[in-house]
C-alpha cells in the first residue's frame, strides 16, 4: 500500500506527497523499507522522508553524491543525508566538507553546514552535538493578564512579551528539556515584533530571570516609524505528550510544540550561540496561527545553556 503511494509520489502527486509526509512525521520507521524505491523513483523531496533511513540506503546516496552523476541533484541528497543523521552520513560531510564533491560551487553552505538541517551539528571543537530532543508536547496558548510595567523593547518600545515560562521542576518540562542540560526556570522573553526581523538574544538564569542583551543589532531594514505593538495576550502551557518529535507544525492551528524537532518554513536556522559561536539547542516553536486567527510564519526558540543564553527567531513563507 504504501508502495502504490510512492508510485503517485514519482508523479508529482501532492497528495500522495502529503501522505509520505504524515507518515514520516508519526512513524518515520514505517517508511524505511521503502525507501530505497523511493530513491530508485527520485523521489528526494521533502528529505524528512529519509529520516529513517539505513545503512544500506546511505551508502548508495553517498555513492552517487560521489560519483558525480547526479551533481544537480547535490542539494537534495545532502538534505537527506542531513535527515537520516546516519554516522556514515556524518563521516562523508565531514570529508565532503574540505573536498568539495561535484554540484558543490552551486551550494550556499558547505557540506557539513547543512547538519543543520537534520537538527544535528558538528561544534568548534570537532564533536557532533544534537541539538533538539526526542521527548516533545503541544504547546497550547492560554491567555495572560497584560502585565503592569513590563519591560519594553529598547528599539521599538513595545512591551516584550514572554515566550516561555517553564520549569524543570515539572518531569515533563525536565524532559523536554534534558537535550539543553537546563535545570530550574527558564523564561525566554522577546520582542514579538522585532523578533521577526533579526534573532534576539537574552540572558537567562535558571532562576527565571531574563534580561535584553545588549549586543543585539538593530538591523538597518528594521522600520522605525511604527507605534509600539502590544505583544500576544497568550503564553504557550504544557498540553499532552506528543508519540513522536515530528508532530509539529509551523503552519496549522495546534502545531505549536514544546521540545522535539522544529519545522522550519525556510532553511533551517539555529541560532548561533553569542557567548561561544556555537548553535545553540532548540527549545521549541510557536506557530503565528496559535496567536492570531489571521497569524502566519512561526518564532523558534533557542537555548544556549553552558553560556545562559536564550534567542528567538521567525520565520514566514
Ligand atoms: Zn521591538
Ligand atoms: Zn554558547
Amino acid at each position: 500500500m504504501i508502495e502504490d503511494v510512492i508510485e503517485r509520489a514519482a508523479t508529482e502527486d501532492d497528495d500522495a506527497i502529503e501522505e509520505l509526509s504524515a507518515i514520516a512525521d508519526t512513524d518515520p520507521r514505517r517508511l524505511a523499507p521503502h525507501l530505497g524505491l523511493l530513491l530508485d523513483l527520485e523521489v528526494l523531496c521533502p528529505a524528512k522522508l529519509y529520516r529513517a533511513a539505513d545503512a544500506d540506503l546511505v551508502r548508495r546516496v553517498i555513492e552517487q553524491i560521489d560519483s558525480g552523476r547526479t551533481p544537480d541533484q547535490l542539494n537534495d541528497l545532502l538534505m537527506i543525508l542531513a535527515h537520516s543523521a546516519h554516522p556514515s552520513a556524518e563521516s562523508a560531510m565531514r570529508r565532503w566538507s574540505t573536498q568539495p564533491p561535484a554540484g558543490s560551487d552551486e551550494l550556499h553552505v558547505n557540506a557539513l553546514g547543512y547538519a543543520h538541517e537534520g537538527g544535528w551539528a558538528v561544534g568548534a571543537d570537532g564533536r557532533r552535538r544534537d541539538l533538539c530532543g526526542d521527548t516533545a508536547y503541544r504547546w497550547v496558548m492560554r491567555e495572560t493578564a497584560p502585565g503592569a510595567d513590563r519591560p519594553t523593547c529598547p528599539w521599538c518600545a513595545s512591551p516584550l512579551w514572554v515566550a516561555a515560562d517553564l520549569d524543570t521542576t515539572d518531569a515533563a518540562i525536565a524532559a523536554a528539556l534534558a537535550h539543553t542540560g537546563w535545570s530550574g526556570r527558564l523564561v525566554i522573553e522577546t520582542c514579538h515584533f522585532c523578533a521577526c526581523f533579526t534573532t534576539l538574544y537574552s540572558h537567562v538564569t535558571p532562576a527565571g530571570g531574563t534580561t535584553w542583551w545588549a549586543g543585539n543589532t538593530r538591523p538597518g531594514y528594521l522600520p522605525d516609524d511604527d507605534e509600539p505593538e502590544d505583544p500576544p495576550a497568550l503564553a504557550p502551557v504544557l498540553g499532552q505528550a506528543l508519540s513522536s518529535p515530528y508532530q509539529v507544525s509551523a503552519w496549522d492551528r495546534g502545531g505549536s510544540t514544546l521540545g522535539g524537532r522544529p519545522e522550519w518554513i525556510q532553511d533551517a536556522e539555529h541560532a548561533d550561540c553569542p557567548g561561544c559561536g556555537d548553535p545553540m539547542d532548540y527549545v521549541g516553536l510557536i506557530g503565528g496561527a496559535d496567536l492570531d486567527d489571521y497569524g502566519e510564519g512561526a518564532y523558534y526558540l533557542h537555548l544556549h545553556q553552558p553560556c545562559g543564553f536564550a534567542a528567538v527567531n521567525y520565520q514566514q513563507s
